[in-house]
């Protein structure tokens, strides 16, 4: 996926939490203490999770490399698309194309180059 498709395909931070639900906790696209689908959880976006009507709470970015991370998710997909793009992006230039600070987007690039996310939206 290039960042053209990404922005269609993820317009909003709730988009990209179900994404990254649905990859792990709800394979099956349901709540698995209820059996409640994914798109009908209730989302927390300022708590960055989801809460099924059985109270059962759903964290997305739990255990990835977002976990630790106050920037938008959808950042963090269009700097996966650019990065599977452009390999020897800096940090500037990244910094510039996602329009945050650069400190985020050195920890940005530093966590790509550690992870291979290259099937990421697959
Ligand atoms: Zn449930």
């Amino acid at each position: 996926m290039n960042t053209e498709q990404v922005k269609t395909a993820f317009p909003t931070e709730r988009d990209c939490m179900l994404f990254l639900i649905k990859k792990r906790e709800l394979k099956t696209g349901s709540c698995a203490a209820c059996g409640c689908m994914a798109s009908d959880l209730k989302c927390y976006e300022e708590r960055s999770c989801f809460v099924c009507c059985c109270n059962h709470f759903i964290y997305p970015r739990k255990d990835t490399i977002f976990e630790n991370s106050k920037l938008p998710l959808q950042k963090w997909f269009l700097g996966i698309a650019y990065f599977n793009q452009h390999q020897k992006v800096t940090g500037q230039a990244l910094s510039d194309f996602l329009d945050i600070n650069y400190k985020s987007a050195y920890y940005m690039i530093q966590k790509l180059r550690k992870n291979n996310l290259q099937d990421f939206f697959q």
